[in-house]
Protein backbone atom coordinates (compact mmCIF):
# COMPACT_ATOMS: atom_id res chain seq x y z
CA UNK A 1 0.00 0.00 0.00
CA UNK A 2 1.46 3.58 -1.09
CA UNK A 3 1.52 6.55 1.69
CA UNK A 4 -1.88 7.70 1.77
CA UNK A 5 -1.25 10.98 0.69
CA UNK A 6 -2.79 12.38 -2.93
CA UNK A 7 -3.92 15.49 -4.58
CA UNK A 8 -6.52 15.32 -6.81
CA UNK A 9 -7.31 17.77 -9.03
CA UNK A 10 -10.63 18.37 -10.47
CA UNK A 11 -10.37 19.75 -14.27
CA UNK A 12 -14.32 20.26 -14.47
CA UNK A 13 -13.60 22.82 -11.19
CA UNK A 14 -11.38 23.96 -14.06
CA UNK A 15 -13.55 24.41 -16.72
CA UNK A 16 -16.11 25.68 -14.49
CA UNK A 17 -13.80 28.79 -13.18
CA UNK A 18 -12.63 29.54 -17.17
CA UNK A 19 -16.44 30.07 -17.14
CA UNK A 20 -16.90 32.50 -14.26
CA UNK A 21 -13.96 34.81 -15.57
CA UNK A 22 -16.07 34.57 -19.30
CA UNK A 23 -19.22 35.61 -17.37
CA UNK A 24 -16.93 38.22 -15.47
CA UNK A 25 -15.23 39.80 -18.90
CA UNK A 26 -17.69 38.86 -21.58
CA UNK A 27 -16.67 41.48 -23.99
CA UNK A 28 -12.40 40.36 -23.39
CA UNK A 29 -10.54 37.73 -24.97
CA UNK A 30 -8.61 35.20 -21.95
CA UNK A 31 -5.38 34.28 -21.69
CA UNK A 32 -5.43 31.83 -19.09
CA UNK A 33 -2.20 31.71 -16.82
CA UNK A 34 -0.49 28.41 -16.37
CA UNK A 35 3.01 29.82 -15.47
CA UNK A 36 4.54 27.71 -12.43
CA UNK A 37 3.84 24.64 -13.53
CA UNK A 38 0.09 25.67 -13.85
CA UNK A 39 -0.05 26.99 -9.93
CA UNK A 40 1.44 23.44 -9.05
CA UNK A 41 -1.32 21.66 -10.62
CA UNK A 42 1.27 20.18 -13.28
CA UNK A 43 1.17 21.84 -16.41
CA UNK A 44 0.79 18.80 -18.62
CA UNK A 45 -2.14 17.47 -16.61
CA UNK A 46 -4.08 20.84 -16.99
CA UNK A 47 -3.84 23.00 -19.94
CA UNK A 48 -6.01 20.76 -22.36
CA UNK A 49 -8.94 21.65 -19.61
CA UNK A 50 -8.12 24.48 -20.37
CA UNK A 51 -8.37 24.64 -24.18
CA UNK A 52 -11.69 27.25 -24.53
CA UNK A 53 -9.12 29.62 -23.33
CA UNK A 54 -8.13 32.16 -26.00
CA UNK A 55 -4.34 32.24 -25.26
CA UNK A 56 -2.13 30.76 -22.63
CA UNK A 57 0.42 33.20 -20.60
CA UNK A 58 3.39 31.75 -18.86
CA UNK A 59 7.04 32.09 -18.14
CA UNK A 60 9.20 29.64 -18.84
CA UNK A 61 10.24 28.35 -22.83
CA UNK A 62 10.36 24.87 -21.77
CA UNK A 63 6.52 25.74 -20.74
CA UNK A 64 5.87 27.17 -23.95
CA UNK A 65 7.28 24.10 -25.88
CA UNK A 66 5.79 21.80 -24.24
CA UNK A 67 2.17 23.14 -24.81
CA UNK A 68 2.85 23.44 -28.79
CA UNK A 69 3.98 20.17 -28.98
CA UNK A 70 0.99 18.57 -27.05
CA UNK A 71 -0.69 20.45 -29.83
CA UNK A 72 -1.98 24.01 -28.73
CA UNK A 73 -2.16 25.90 -31.89
CA UNK A 74 -3.64 28.87 -30.24
CA UNK A 75 -1.35 32.01 -29.18
CA UNK A 76 1.32 32.04 -26.09
CA UNK A 77 1.99 35.23 -24.25
CA UNK A 78 5.24 35.10 -22.48
CA UNK A 79 4.53 37.10 -19.60
CA UNK A 80 8.60 38.35 -18.85
CA UNK A 81 9.23 38.04 -22.71
CA UNK A 82 12.60 36.29 -23.61
CA UNK A 83 15.60 36.45 -21.22
CA UNK A 84 18.63 36.27 -23.83
CA UNK A 85 18.53 37.08 -27.46
CA UNK A 86 19.95 33.22 -28.20
CA UNK A 87 16.11 32.43 -27.23
CA UNK A 88 14.21 34.43 -30.39
CA UNK A 89 14.31 31.43 -33.19
CA UNK A 90 12.75 29.71 -30.51
CA UNK A 91 10.27 32.05 -30.29
CA UNK A 92 9.83 32.34 -33.87
CA UNK A 93 9.60 28.51 -34.57
CA UNK A 94 7.03 28.11 -31.15
CA UNK A 95 5.21 31.44 -32.53
CA UNK A 96 5.24 33.04 -29.25
CA UNK A 97 3.81 36.42 -27.85
CA UNK A 98 6.47 38.33 -26.35
CA UNK A 99 6.36 41.04 -23.39
CA UNK A 100 8.59 43.45 -24.14
CA UNK A 101 10.33 45.61 -20.92
CA UNK A 102 13.45 46.81 -21.39
CA UNK A 103 15.48 48.47 -23.80
CA UNK A 104 17.95 44.72 -24.19
CA UNK A 105 15.00 43.15 -25.47
CA UNK A 106 14.81 45.83 -28.43
CA UNK A 107 18.16 46.25 -29.29
CA UNK A 108 18.27 42.28 -29.43
CA UNK A 109 14.37 42.21 -31.90
CA UNK A 110 16.03 44.76 -33.99
CA UNK A 111 19.16 42.76 -34.14
CA UNK A 112 17.90 38.98 -34.09
CA UNK A 113 17.06 37.42 -37.72
CA UNK A 114 13.77 35.91 -38.14
CA UNK A 115 11.55 34.65 -40.73
CA UNK A 116 8.51 35.62 -39.58
CA UNK A 117 7.67 38.75 -37.12
CA UNK A 118 6.49 38.00 -33.03
CA UNK A 119 3.94 39.61 -32.03
CA UNK A 120 4.71 41.71 -28.79
CA UNK A 121 3.21 43.04 -25.75
CA UNK A 122 4.72 46.53 -24.62
CA UNK A 123 4.78 46.36 -21.16
CA UNK A 124 4.26 49.99 -19.24
CA UNK A 125 4.86 49.83 -15.88
CA UNK A 126 1.85 51.49 -13.97
CA UNK A 127 3.26 51.63 -10.32
CA UNK A 128 4.64 48.05 -9.19
CA UNK A 129 8.35 49.00 -10.54
CA UNK A 130 9.26 45.85 -11.35
CA UNK A 131 8.96 45.29 -14.90
CA UNK A 132 8.03 48.17 -17.76
CA UNK A 133 8.70 51.22 -19.67
CA UNK A 134 8.26 54.63 -17.75
CA UNK A 135 4.86 55.76 -19.03
CA UNK A 136 6.81 58.72 -19.57
CA UNK A 137 8.93 56.82 -22.60
CA UNK A 138 5.94 54.61 -23.51
CA UNK A 139 5.04 57.14 -26.61
CA UNK A 140 8.57 56.98 -28.18
CA UNK A 141 9.09 53.14 -27.52
CA UNK A 142 5.91 52.57 -29.02
CA UNK A 143 7.21 53.92 -32.66
CA UNK A 144 10.73 52.33 -32.38
CA UNK A 145 9.23 48.84 -31.82
CA UNK A 146 6.43 49.76 -34.54
CA UNK A 147 9.42 50.33 -36.80
CA UNK A 148 10.85 47.04 -36.73
CA UNK A 149 11.03 44.56 -39.38
CA UNK A 150 11.18 41.86 -36.35
CA UNK A 151 7.56 43.50 -34.80
CA UNK A 152 4.43 42.37 -35.72
CA UNK A 153 0.80 42.91 -33.99
CA UNK A 154 1.43 45.20 -31.25
CA UNK A 155 -0.55 44.73 -27.58
CA UNK A 156 -0.03 47.61 -24.72
CA UNK A 157 0.07 45.16 -21.70
CA UNK A 158 0.45 46.56 -17.67
CA UNK A 159 0.00 44.61 -13.87
CA UNK A 160 -1.45 46.25 -11.77
CA UNK A 161 0.50 46.34 -7.88
CA UNK A 162 -3.14 46.25 -5.69
CA UNK A 163 -6.19 45.58 -7.94
CA UNK A 164 -7.46 43.36 -4.73
CA UNK A 165 -7.91 46.94 -3.38
CA UNK A 166 -11.56 48.76 -4.38
CA UNK A 167 -9.59 51.74 -5.26
CA UNK A 168 -6.77 50.17 -5.98
CA UNK A 169 -5.74 50.70 -10.09
CA UNK A 170 -7.28 54.12 -9.80
CA UNK A 171 -3.51 55.84 -10.34
CA UNK A 172 -1.97 53.21 -12.32
CA UNK A 173 -5.31 53.83 -14.74
CA UNK A 174 -4.24 57.57 -14.82
CA UNK A 175 -0.92 56.92 -15.75
CA UNK A 176 -1.77 54.34 -18.39
CA UNK A 177 -4.49 57.21 -19.93
CA UNK A 178 -2.01 59.41 -20.02
CA UNK A 179 0.97 57.36 -21.30
CA UNK A 180 -1.07 55.95 -24.43
CA UNK A 181 -3.28 58.79 -25.48
CA UNK A 182 -2.99 58.26 -29.38
CA UNK A 183 -2.30 55.07 -29.47
CA UNK A 184 -5.16 53.35 -31.00
CA UNK A 185 -4.10 49.37 -29.99
CA UNK A 186 -5.42 46.71 -28.18
CA UNK A 187 -4.79 46.41 -24.01
CA UNK A 188 -4.66 43.96 -21.70
CA UNK A 189 -4.25 44.92 -17.85
CA UNK A 190 -6.25 42.78 -15.93
CA UNK A 191 -5.15 40.03 -13.51
CA UNK A 192 -7.89 37.90 -11.63
CA UNK A 193 -8.35 40.47 -8.94
CA UNK A 194 -8.90 43.12 -11.88
CA UNK A 195 -11.05 40.75 -13.43
CA UNK A 196 -13.20 40.14 -10.75
CA UNK A 197 -13.69 43.95 -9.39
CA UNK A 198 -12.42 46.31 -11.58
CA UNK A 199 -14.40 45.67 -14.65
CA UNK A 200 -13.11 49.05 -16.47
CA UNK A 201 -9.86 47.59 -16.88
CA UNK A 202 -11.05 44.48 -18.73
CA UNK A 203 -10.28 45.60 -22.04
CA UNK A 204 -9.18 43.40 -25.08
CA UNK A 205 -7.25 40.35 -23.30
CA UNK A 206 -7.85 39.72 -19.88
CA UNK A 207 -4.70 36.97 -17.71
CA UNK A 208 -6.89 35.26 -15.23
CA UNK A 209 -4.53 33.10 -12.55
CA UNK A 210 -5.53 32.20 -9.49
CA UNK A 211 -9.21 32.24 -9.93
CA UNK A 212 -8.55 29.79 -12.67
CA UNK A 213 -7.48 27.26 -9.71
CA UNK A 214 -10.83 28.67 -7.56
CA UNK A 215 -8.57 30.66 -4.89
CA UNK A 216 -8.37 34.53 -3.74
CA UNK A 217 -6.37 36.70 -5.31
CA UNK A 218 -6.58 38.04 -1.68
CA UNK A 219 -5.90 35.84 0.41
CA UNK A 220 -9.43 35.22 1.83
CA UNK A 221 -11.81 32.99 0.72
CA UNK A 222 -14.55 35.12 1.88
CA UNK A 223 -13.93 37.43 -1.02
CA UNK A 224 -14.83 34.99 -3.57
CA UNK A 225 -17.11 32.83 -2.01
CA UNK A 226 -19.93 34.16 -3.83
CA UNK A 227 -18.35 34.24 -7.57
CA UNK A 228 -19.16 30.47 -8.72
CA UNK A 229 -15.34 30.02 -8.14
CA UNK A 230 -14.34 26.01 -7.14
CA UNK A 231 -11.48 25.12 -5.96
CA UNK A 232 -9.43 22.70 -8.02
CA UNK A 233 -6.88 21.09 -5.98
CA UNK A 234 -8.04 18.60 -3.11
CA UNK A 235 -4.64 17.38 -1.31
CA UNK A 236 -6.12 14.19 1.17
CA UNK A 237 -4.57 11.76 3.35
CA UNK A 238 -5.38 9.81 6.09
CA UNK A 239 -5.18 8.91 10.09
CA UNK A 240 -2.33 6.34 10.34
CA UNK A 241 -2.15 6.48 14.33
CA UNK A 242 -4.62 7.64 17.20
CA UNK A 243 -2.51 8.35 20.61
CA UNK A 244 -4.37 9.48 23.95
CA UNK A 245 -2.81 11.60 25.68
CA UNK A 246 -3.35 12.60 29.26
CA UNK A 247 -3.00 15.50 30.66
CA UNK A 248 0.18 17.18 30.52
CA UNK A 249 1.26 14.97 27.82
CA UNK A 250 2.89 16.86 24.26
CA UNK A 251 2.80 15.79 21.11
CA UNK A 252 5.89 16.53 18.00
CA UNK A 253 9.22 18.38 17.99
CA UNK A 254 9.33 21.18 20.97
CA UNK A 255 6.39 19.77 22.41
CA UNK A 256 4.42 22.84 21.22
CA UNK A 257 1.13 21.73 22.28
CA UNK A 258 0.63 20.16 25.44
CA UNK A 259 -2.97 18.69 26.41
CA UNK A 260 -4.82 19.94 29.13
CA UNK A 261 -7.01 17.40 29.87
CA UNK A 262 -6.99 13.67 28.90
CA UNK A 263 -7.16 14.13 25.08
CA UNK A 264 -7.70 11.65 21.63
CA UNK A 265 -4.84 12.98 18.76
CA UNK A 266 -4.77 11.11 15.34
CA UNK A 267 -1.14 11.44 12.97
CA UNK A 268 -1.81 12.06 9.71
CA UNK A 269 0.74 11.41 7.10
CA UNK A 270 1.49 14.83 5.66
CA UNK A 271 4.15 16.82 6.17
CA UNK A 272 6.48 19.65 4.93
CA UNK A 273 7.65 17.40 2.66
CA UNK A 274 4.55 17.34 1.14
CA UNK A 275 4.39 21.06 0.60
CA UNK A 276 2.37 21.57 4.23
CA UNK A 277 3.24 24.16 6.00
CA UNK A 278 5.84 23.61 8.69
CA UNK A 279 4.84 27.36 9.95
CA UNK A 280 1.18 25.73 10.75
CA UNK A 281 0.51 26.19 14.60
CA UNK A 282 -1.78 24.27 16.69
CA UNK A 283 -5.12 25.56 15.15
CA UNK A 284 -4.74 25.29 11.55
CA UNK A 285 -8.20 24.39 9.92
CA UNK A 286 -8.13 20.88 8.92
CA UNK A 287 -10.90 17.69 8.45
CA UNK A 288 -10.91 14.70 9.28
CA UNK A 289 -13.62 12.11 8.43
CA UNK A 290 -16.68 14.89 8.18
CA UNK A 291 -15.48 17.06 10.99
CA UNK A 292 -13.52 20.24 10.76
CA UNK A 293 -11.19 20.07 13.07
CA UNK A 294 -7.24 21.30 14.36
CA UNK A 295 -3.87 20.91 13.57
CA UNK A 296 -1.80 20.15 17.01
CA UNK A 297 1.87 21.15 17.54
CA UNK A 298 4.63 21.17 15.25
CA UNK A 299 4.08 20.02 11.35
CA UNK A 300 6.78 17.23 11.04
CA UNK A 301 8.39 16.22 7.74
CA UNK A 302 6.28 13.94 6.87
CA UNK A 303 3.57 14.03 9.80
CA UNK A 304 1.03 16.39 11.67
CA UNK A 305 -1.36 15.84 14.85
CA UNK A 306 -4.44 16.48 14.66
CA UNK A 307 -7.05 16.81 17.29
CA UNK A 308 -9.83 14.14 17.31
CA UNK A 309 -12.10 15.49 20.26
CA UNK A 310 -14.77 16.49 18.11
CA UNK A 311 -14.20 13.47 16.20
CA UNK A 312 -14.73 10.28 18.38
CA UNK A 313 -15.45 7.55 15.06
CA UNK A 314 -11.98 8.68 13.62
CA UNK A 315 -9.83 5.52 13.83
CA UNK A 316 -6.90 4.55 11.63
CA UNK A 317 -7.53 4.95 7.85
CA UNK A 318 -9.86 7.88 8.48
CA UNK A 319 -9.83 10.19 5.35
CA UNK A 320 -8.24 13.76 5.79
CA UNK A 321 -8.07 16.82 4.10
CA UNK A 322 -6.00 18.89 4.03
CA UNK A 323 -7.27 22.07 1.72
CA UNK A 324 -9.65 21.74 -1.15
CA UNK A 325 -13.21 21.63 -1.15
CA UNK A 326 -13.98 21.28 2.75
CA UNK A 327 -10.70 23.42 3.97
CA UNK A 328 -10.27 25.86 1.69
CA UNK A 329 -6.81 27.03 0.79
CA UNK A 330 -7.00 30.22 1.46
CA UNK A 331 -8.30 29.05 4.80
CA UNK A 332 -5.31 27.19 5.33
CA UNK A 333 -3.00 30.27 3.75
CA UNK A 334 -4.45 32.72 6.48
CA UNK A 335 -3.96 30.41 9.27
CA UNK A 336 -0.19 30.89 8.35
CA UNK A 337 0.49 34.06 6.89
CA UNK A 338 0.54 33.40 3.09
CA UNK A 339 -1.57 32.86 0.35
CA UNK A 340 -3.19 30.54 -1.19
CA UNK A 341 -0.65 30.84 -4.49
CA UNK A 342 2.36 30.16 -2.43
CA UNK A 343 0.84 26.70 -0.99
CA UNK A 344 -0.31 25.39 -4.46
CA UNK A 345 2.69 26.21 -6.10
CA UNK A 346 4.47 24.45 -3.24
CA UNK A 347 2.99 21.02 -3.86
CA UNK A 348 5.85 18.86 -3.65
CA UNK A 349 6.78 16.35 -6.35
CA UNK A 350 6.72 13.32 -4.27
CA UNK A 351 2.82 13.54 -3.68
CA UNK A 352 1.10 11.39 -6.24
CA UNK A 353 -1.30 13.67 -8.18
CA UNK A 354 -4.53 12.34 -9.95
CA UNK A 355 -6.91 13.97 -12.30
CA UNK A 356 -11.01 13.62 -11.67
C1 LIG B 1 0.91 35.84 -12.73
C2 LIG B 1 0.43 36.91 -13.64
C3 LIG B 1 -0.94 37.09 -13.86
C4 LIG B 1 -2.00 36.30 -13.12
O1 LIG B 1 -2.11 36.81 -11.81
P1 LIG B 1 -3.27 36.26 -10.82
O2 LIG B 1 -3.20 37.17 -9.65
O3 LIG B 1 -2.88 34.87 -10.47
O4 LIG B 1 -4.52 36.34 -11.59
C5 LIG B 1 -1.34 38.04 -14.77
N1 LIG B 1 -0.42 38.80 -15.42
C6 LIG B 1 0.90 38.67 -15.22
C7 LIG B 1 1.85 39.55 -15.95
C8 LIG B 1 1.38 37.74 -14.32
O5 LIG B 1 2.69 37.62 -14.12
Amino acid sequence: MARPIQAQVDLQALKNNLNVVRRAAPESRVWSVIKANAYGHGLHRVWSALSDSDGLAMLNIEEAILVRENGWQGPILMLEGFFCADDLPLFSKYRLTTVVHNNLQIKALQNAYLPIPLDVYVKINSGMNRLGFHPDNIYNIWKKLRSLKNVGEMTLMSHFANADKANGITSSMARIDQASKGLDCPRSFSNSAAILWHPEAHYDWVRPGIILYGASPTGKWQDIANTGLKPVMTLRSEIIAVQTLKEGDSVGYGSRYRATKKQRIGIVAAGYADGYPRHANTGTPIWVDGVRTRTLGTVSMDMLAVDLDSVPHAVIGSPVELWGKEIKIDEVAFAVGTIGYELMCALAPRVPVITV
